[in-house]
C-alpha cells in the first residue's frame, strides 16, 4: 500500500487534515501521522510566508522519512492589523500553541475596531513534497513561486469577521472568535463537516488532492 505522511505536530490540525484527505477517497493509500514514523529533528519556522513554511515542513518530513509528505501552514489575518497575526498566529501571545492566550490577546488588540472594520480571513498554504524533490533541494528551500517537479503548494482562504467574545466549543485556535462570511455563528459552532466544506484548510487540501493522485500514479 502507498503511504503518505501528514506532517503536523498540532493534534487538532492533524484531525482536520486526515478527515479532509480521507473524504477525498484515495484508494490504496495509507495516511500516516508523525506519531507513526520515527522521530526526526524539526527546523524552526523561519519562512516569511505561509507557503515557505508549509514547503519547509513538508520537505523536512519527506527527507527524513522517504515518504511523500503533506504539511500546512496557516493562520488568521486581520484587516485592521494589516494582516497580522498571519504567520505568527500560533505564537501571537509569545507562547507557541497557547490558543487561549493568543485569542484573548487578539480580542484585546481589536477592542476599539468598529464592527464594519472587523474583517479577517483564515489562510492555509498546503504543500506536498515527494522524497525525490526533498532530496534534490538539499538544505535550501527553493522559492515557493519556483516550479519544482514533485513539489506543489496551494492556498485556501476563508473570509469572515472577528467577533467580540469567544463562542462555541468545536475546532481550535481562533475558531471561537471568527464568524465566517454568510454565517451568524462562530467557526467553533460549526460541525466538522460544515467547517471542512468552507474552511481555508478544506479548500487548500481539496486543491492538493489531484496533485497527490498524480504523484502516486493514481491520476
Ligand atoms: P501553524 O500553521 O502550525 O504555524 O499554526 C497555525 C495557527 O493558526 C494555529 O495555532 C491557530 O492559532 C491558527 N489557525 C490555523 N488554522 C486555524 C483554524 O482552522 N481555526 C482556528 N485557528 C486556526
Amino acid at each position: 500500500m502507498t503511504r503518505v505522511l501528514l506532517a503536523t505536530r498540532n493534534a487538532k490540525k492533524l484531525v482536520e487534515l486526515r478527515r479532509i484527505v480521507d473524504a477525498a477517497g484515495l484508494d490504496g493509500v495509507e495516511i500516516l501521522g508523525l506519531a507513526d514514523v520515527p522521530e526526526f529533528p524539526e527546523a524552526p519556522e523561519t519562512g516569511a510566508t505561509f507557503a515557505e513554511n508549509a514547503l519547509a515542513k513538508a520537505r523536512d518530513a519527506a527527507a527524513a522519512t522517504g515518504l511523500p509528505a503533506i504539511a500546512d501552514d496557516s493562520g488568521i489575518t486581520v484587516d485592521a492589523l494589516n494582516g497580522m497575526p498571519g504567520i505568527f498566529s500560533a505564537r501571537w501571545s509569545g507562547t507557541h500553541g497557547d490558543d487561549e492566550a493568543n485569542l484573548w490577546l487578539l480580542l484585546g488588540q481589536t477592542g476599539d475596531v468598529p464592527d464594519e472594520r472587523r474583517g479577517a480571513a483564515f489562510v492555509c498554504a498546503a504543500a506536498l513534497v515527494s522524497p525525490e524533490a526533498a532530496a534534490a533541494s538539499g538544505d535550501a528551500v527553493p522559492g515557493a513561486e519556483q516550479d519544482v517537479p514533485g513539489r506543489t503548494v496551494v492556498h485556501g482562504t476563508w473570509r469572515g469577521a472577528l467577533l467580540r467574545a469567544p463562542r462555541g466549543e468545536n475546532g481550535f485556535g481562533y475558531d471561537p472568535i471568527f464568524a465566517p462570511e454568510g454565517d451568524t455563528r462562530a467557526a467553533a459552532e460549526l460541525s466538522a463537516e460544515e467547517k471542512d466544506a468552507a474552511s481555508h484548510r478544506g479548500l487548500a487540501l481539496r486543491a492538493l488532492v489531484p496533485h497527490l493522485r498524480a504523484l502516486l500514479g493514481d491520476a
